[in-house]
């Protein structure tokens, strides 16, 4: 099923307890500060719908119309699709937003190829594992991801403090289990559910815990207080100024829940420390691609900017402003080659989906990722410091002002002061602002932190290969080759967790 702009806007209008800059919000589908992302959220929606994009937005499966994020990936071309899909909208709404659903919502296939091992420790929750996949069809919701708790003292564990610094469980009932503490969650504000499932955070060596859940949020569960930081739209001035930050803002929220009820068939797992460790070892088997895959448009947010301002002044033709603008091409490149080869080279899941190749995924990520501070720093060079001290459109504007205006920001017949005013104005909000701290920071943590990064780089790399060379080469012994642990897209990782959860579970 796929939903439309207006339906997804009516299923956020249910009364939900959302709080910003101190007071409570009655309605964020009206709300300057969320208006404009529920906005590029509900075309999303009715993309799936115009007649000029519904073919790159949606896919037809057993005879039901379903959107393309959502769909499992069975195939190399499924990879394409949904590539194809999120270009066609970050192009549609002329930027990147990134929790937007599709980029959190192949959370929920990892938890699915994880259901064996999830159910050798505990089978109650299985069936629960493929409704919910099966819900994401059906139902269309804007689903996102809530991993990140405030943790508190992280060399206590959590008992040893106030025990909701980690979301935990605190009484079961007939109808569900009943949680406390809370959550960082980017657009938990105006989605409809969160995959909740614990941090990366030391909550204890216990087999057995009651922070070891995780569950599928209804993000319009009673007890729930959504508590977010103040929105950019609106505050400096004229939009035309700050053309990102009125537009783009994703909105983060700490996600109080107060004695929320999470109704059983909604739970995922419950209690099982290493059923936690696993399901977080594999998140982003998937929602990697797609996180990835907006650095990839973030960077040609900048070469384009860079390559304008560089046409405009003239210093397009020299060869050292050539070399810097083939820098940012190399480390874009090199973002495509990833995503492109992750597909060419995709591997079947344990659970018989297609699987984006691992080890290139996760080297793509951090590739990405790693190199975006030096190439803003790269892009904002390039245009120069002008674009921090060009005045305000006002000043363009104001009939006393305007002529000096025109007259140092033309700069010949093509570029005139109203183009570069607007393309200075883009530059500065796509690398000075305010939003575009943000948005580094954004890139830096929103999917894990750099280190966890690191990790499933670690974990996925194929690291035989180079000891198989050098063991062949310096002519070792086998005997050096004993106790390396499997790759997360390995499908003997899932007998190296079933062993570890097996034991847990004894
Ligand atoms: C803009 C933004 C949006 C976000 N959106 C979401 C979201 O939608 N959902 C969600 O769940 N979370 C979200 N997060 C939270 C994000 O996942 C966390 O910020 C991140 O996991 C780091 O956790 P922390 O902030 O508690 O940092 P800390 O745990 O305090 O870590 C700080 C630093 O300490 C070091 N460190 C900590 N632990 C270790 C370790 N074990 N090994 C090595 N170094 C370590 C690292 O340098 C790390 O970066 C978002 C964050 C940002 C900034």
């Amino acid at each position: 099923m796929i939903r439309t702009g207006d339906d997804y806007r009516r299923s956020i209008q249910d009364n939900r307890d959302v709080y910003m800059n101190g007071e409570r919000v009655k309605d964020v589908t009206t709300h300057p500060m969320f208006k404009p992302l529920v906005d590029i959220r509900a075309r999303i929606y009715d993309m799936q719908h115009d007649p000029a994009t519904a073919d790159v937005m949606t896919v037809t499966q057993d005879g039901e119309v379903n959107a393309v994020g959502n769909a499992l990936p069975y195939t190399q071309d499924d990879w394409w699709a949904k590539r194809r899909a999120t270009d066609a909208v970050l192009e549609d709404v002329g930027g990147v937003v990134t929790r937007v659903g599709d980029e959190t919502v192949g959370e929920m296939w990892s938890l699915y190829d994880g259901t064996d091992v999830l159910n050798e420790v505990d089978p109650q929750f299985a069936k629960n594992i493929e409704t919910h996949i099966g819900k994401v069809l059906k139902g269309d919701p804007f689903h996102v991801s809530a991993n990140t708790d405030p943790k508190g003292d992280r060399s206590l564990a959590p008992q040893d403090q106030d025990p909701d610094m980690l979301l935990h469980v605190v009484k079961e009932t007939d109808a569900g289990i009943i949680v406390r503490g809370a959550k960082y969650e980017t657009a938990a504000a105006y989605a409809n559910q969160a995959f909740t499932k614990p941090t990366i955070a030391n909550w204890g060596n216990a087999e057995l815990s009651d922070y070891a859940v995780g569950f599928i949020c209804d993000l319009g569960s009673p007890g729930l207080k959504f508590l977010c930081r103040g929105g950019f739209a609106g505050t400096r001035g004229d939009a035309r100024d700050y053309p990102l930050t009125n537009r783009f803002d994703e909105v983060d929220t700490i996600v109080i829940f107060d004695n929320v009820l999470i109704p059983w068939e909604n739970v995922l797992f419950y209690r099982h420390t290493k059923a936690a460790s696993f399901i977080r070892a594999t998140l982003h088997r998937y929602s990697a691609f797609a996180f990835v895959q907006r650095t990839l448009k973030q960077a040609d947010q900048m070469i384009g900017t860079a390559l304008f301002n560089a046409r405009q002044t003239g210093l397009e033709k020299q060869p050292a402003v050539q070399e810097k603008l083939s820098q940012l091409a190399i480390w874009r490149e090199g973002i495509n080659a990833h995503l492109t080869a992750s597909i060419a080279l995709a591997e079947r899941s344990p659970a018989g989906l297609m699987m984006p190749n691992q080890s290139l995924m996760m080297t793509g990520r951090c590739h990405a990722l790693n190199n975006l501070p030096a190439m803003m720093h790269i892009a904002r060079e390039l245009c120069g410091g002008q674009i921090c001290v060009t005045p305000n459109v006002a000043m363009f504007e104001n009939p006393e002002t305007k002529p000096w205006m025109d007259k140092y920001y033309t700069i010949n017949d093509r570029w005139v002061a109203e183009d570069r005013r607007k393309l200075l104005a883009f530059a500065r909000d796509l690398l000075n602002s305010d939003y575009a701290g943000h948005r580094l920071t954004f890139q830096l943590f929103a999917q894990s932190p750099p280190f966890a990064q690191s990790g499933a780089v670690y974990r996925n790399f194929d690291w035989d290969g180079p000891l198989n060379f050098v063991k062949n080469g310096a002519d070792l012994s086998d005997r050096v080759m004993d106790g390396i642990a499997p790759k997360d897209g390995d499908s003997a990782v899932l007998k190296y967790y079933g062993d570890a959860l097996r034991k847990a579970a004894e």
